[in-house]
């Protein structure tokens, strides 16, 4: 059998057998290195009758390793250029289905029950396109797909974000919106010589293991998010001034004050010592006053 396609050799020869050039705009950064592709693998605690779903396969790098360890391979490509290059370079696995799509657009669910079984562990495992990153998370999250959790590679700054403790400087919306879908934790950095072409900035393993249900119950879930958005809009702001300027008006200023006291927030905190427990409260306090 041929060696691993994520070694710096073999990549080269694909590269250079289908004629492929990078596309910066895509984020294409491929894994060469076998071993953090193993821990990447490993991060997501798979075993022969689990499911994986990934996100822009490239040249399979990934793929393959998964394939290796799990029953079934779901991965959605946008690049076109690249399905013929999957197709030779995952010839030797039965068990991936690649489809052509923006995952953005994709219907994920529907993905996963025509290729998954009922019940089926499943796990999202990508090295993901930076240039997209925060968006497919989101997308991955809101949907509440039927997955016990994600490993991704992303930019080592926002796994840092994602994962982030309340009182910290990197705490801030995006920690509150992933950490209320799932427990977050950093389980590896990687430095750019592991990718070709290496990227500029440093790269990161984020864990996202999904809650049985979100972190905190609110009354208005669409509203909880609004609040912590409009709490973090101007860092340097109380809670009390961005809630005034970001989520409600001026005459409202006592409504927001009565509220900030029933939920026993000091209207001076900035929103980021406050944590997720606190902001749902604050939230269903303000949607009863307020709404
Ligand atoms: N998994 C491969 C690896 O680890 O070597 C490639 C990872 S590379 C960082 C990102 C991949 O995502 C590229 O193959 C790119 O074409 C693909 N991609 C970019 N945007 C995408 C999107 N919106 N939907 C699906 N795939 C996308």
């Amino acid at each position: 059998m041929n060696k691993d396609i994520a070694t710096p050799i073999r990549t080269k020869e694909i590269l250079k057998k289908h004629g492929f050039s990078f596309k910066k705009s895509l984020g294409q950064n491929f894994l060469i290195d076998t071993n953090v592709l193993r821990n990447i693998v490993d991060a997501a605690g798979l075993d022969e009758t689990s499911g994986a779903i990934e996100i822009g396969p490239g040249i399979g790098a990934l793929t393959e390793q998964l394939a290796k360890r799990v029953d079934q391979v779901v991965a959605f490509e946008i690049d076109q250029r690249l399905l013929p290059v999957l197709k030779d370079t995952l010839s030797p696995y039965d068990n991936v289905e690649v489809i052509h799509s923006d995952v953005l657009k994709a219907d994920i669910n529907e993905a996963i029950t025509t290729h998954f079984k009922d019940g089926q562990d499943l796990m999202v495992v990508a090295n993901l396109p930076y240039y997209v990153t925060t968006p497919i998370l989101m997308k991955l999250l809101e949907l509440k797909l039927p997955i016990r959790g994600i490993v991704v590679m992303i930019q080592a700054e926002v796994a840092e974000r994602i994962a982030a403790k309340p009182g910290t400087k990197d705490y801030g919306s995006l920690s509150i919106a992933a950490q209320y879908y799932a427990e977050a934790e950093k389980v590896l950095t990687v430095p750019a010589s592991v990718f070709v072409p290496q990227p500029r900035v440093d790269s990161a393993v984020l864990r996202l293991t999904i809650r049985e249900t979100p972190a905190v119950d609110v009354i208005d879930e669409q509203y909880f998010f609004k609040v912590f958005h409009a709490s973090f809009a101007n860092r340097r702001k109380t809670i009390l001034n961005n809630l005034i300027h970001n989520l409600a008006s001026k005459e409202q200023k006592p409504k927001i004050e009565q509220a900030l006291a029933e939920a026993n927030i000091d209207p001076k905190r900035r929103g980021e010592t406050l944590s997720i427990e606190e902001f749902g409260i604050l939230s269903d306090t303000l949607y009863r006053i307020l709404q």
